[in-house]
């Protein structure tokens, strides 16, 4: 999210008071948005592999659930905190307002390095943070998934443990499972495929013929590389991909698909023959007519902004440009779509994977992404009428319908009791 000066939390709200400000929301919902509705901090005590005994601290933050369960990802990492959880909590129920799924927002941590960790702590770790949760988490109260060095492994214990402690089989207590246990076909291709499909909708807006039109892409993970294998399936011209050691350009096109083997072979990009090497910031700067962020946090700022030379940025990655660098880039008429909308693939299919999970059923590849496809394309239709109608940058825009929808919800809810 955009360059803090204070903490996440400090962002998120102050992006919530904007917001409510051009909605002209009522203070008291406000306010009921402020204060996540439950915040879970428990102990985790577990049983090291040399028989010690480690107490690590977990959270779950229930932001809301006014349009339906919570929903959201558990991450494992030294430098979890509550306000980093409540901050991301927010977030997730804006970006499940946005896509319009029935979720409401939520968050989870355990403060711990799992680099540090064998597979069979982290398991014990899991398994533990879940039975203090059992109570808290289920497919009709608040859906976990994977974030930040969580996987499906992480997930399947969730379900196992949770699923051993009622006595029934549950696996739409989570999503992100491996599809051998009920995950979905379709969900690691999920995030960049949705980057993808808003970058074709945000060409049509700008009049960019996708056919042809050159594409950059900051990041070869999972959500990079699914981004641009998809756009260039759809016959866009890859023109340079980057990872964390460095990038290539190639004026008349790159195959990602090359490249990914490529990758796969020596760990890098750099190098891939017929290409330029060329630095991370340099590609930010090339000009071209698409550009997707899908790495780090902060990469757009008030110090390159100026230097963009993008028509579009599909935000792959979550808060790639700041506040200031929004500002600039407006003003220089770069269409961006913000990451709560090009992002949100991910979760929608997670939503799919819960529907499935509901009705047992297992859906085709196919049927997986048409229903994206809807999604993505009713969400992005959505923003970009609000952004007109409102004149309005597009994440100014998802803020305001998400946090419109929500309190929406709420008027026709009412307060209990
Ligand atoms: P990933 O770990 O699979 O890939 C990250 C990529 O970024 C790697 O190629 C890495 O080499 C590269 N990278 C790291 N540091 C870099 C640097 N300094 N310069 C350039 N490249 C660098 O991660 P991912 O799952 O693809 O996530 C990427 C971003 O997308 C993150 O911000 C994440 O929060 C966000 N996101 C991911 C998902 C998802 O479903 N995976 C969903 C929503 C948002």
């Amino acid at each position: 999210m955009p360059e803090r000066k204070g903490s996440a939390w400090d962002e998120a709200l102050k992006q919530l008071e904007i917001a409510a400000e051009k909605l002209k929301l009522e203070p008291s919902i406000v306010q009921m948005l402020k204060h996540p509705r439950r915040m879970i901090i428990v102990a985790v005590p577990t049983r090291m592999d040399n028989g010690s005994i480690k107490v690590f601290t977990g959270y779950r933050v229930q932001h809301n659930n006014w349009r339906g369960p919570h929903k959201g990802g558990i991450r494992y990492h030294p430098s979890v905190d509550l306000d980093e959880v409540k901050a991301l909590a927010m977030w997730m129920t804006w970006k499940c307002a946005v896509m319009d799924l029935p979720y409401g927002g939520g968050k989870g941590g355990v403060v711990c390095n799992p680099k540090e960790m064998s597979r069979s702590e982290l398991e014990r770790m899991t398994r533990r943070f879940t039975a203090m949760l059992i109570d808290d988490i289920g497919p009709y109260k608040d859906v976990p998934a994977p974030d930040v060095y969580t996987d499906s492994q992480t997930m399947a214990w969730i379900v196992d443990t949770y699923s051993q402690m009622r006595g029934y089989y549950e696996p739409g207590v989570v999503t992100g499972k491996p599809v051998n246990i009920g995950g979905s076909l379709g969900r690691d291709q999920a995030t960049g495929r949705g980057v993808a499909i808003c970058a074709r909708e945000a060409a049509k807006e700008k009049g960019i013929r996708l056919g042809g039109a050159s594409v950059a892409v900051q990041g070869f993970g999972n959500v990079g590389s699914y981004a641009v294998i998809t756009l260039h399936g759809w016959g866009a011209k890859i023109v340079a991909i980057s990872d964390s050691q460095g990038g290539i350009y190639s004026p008349s096109g790159l195959d990602p698909n090359a490249v990914m083997a490529f990758k796969q072979k020596t760990g890098k990009v750099s190098g891939f023959s017929g290409s330029k090497d060329i630095s991370n910031e340099n590609l930010l700067e090339l000009s071209c007519d698409i550009l997707v962020p899908a790495a780090l946090e902060n990469v757009i700022t008030a110090k390159n902004a100026s230097r963009i030379n993008a028509k579009i940025v599909s935000e792959g990655a979550n808060g790639p440009t700041t506040t200031e660098a929004d500002q600039i880039l407006d003003e220089k008429n770069v269409l961006v779509v913000p990451d709560i909308l090009a992002n949100a693939g991910g979760v929608t299919v997670s939503y799919f994977e819960w529907l499935q999970n509901l009705r047992r059923e297992h859906w085709a590849l196919e049927e997986v992404n048409s229903r994206l496809e809807t999604n993505m394309v009713k969400a992005f239709n959505d923003n970009m009428d609000l952004t007109k109608k409102e004149k309005v940058t597009m994440r100014t825009a998802a803020l305001m319908l998400a946090i419109g929808r929500v309190a929406d919800a709420f008027a026709r809810l009412g307060l209990f009791p």
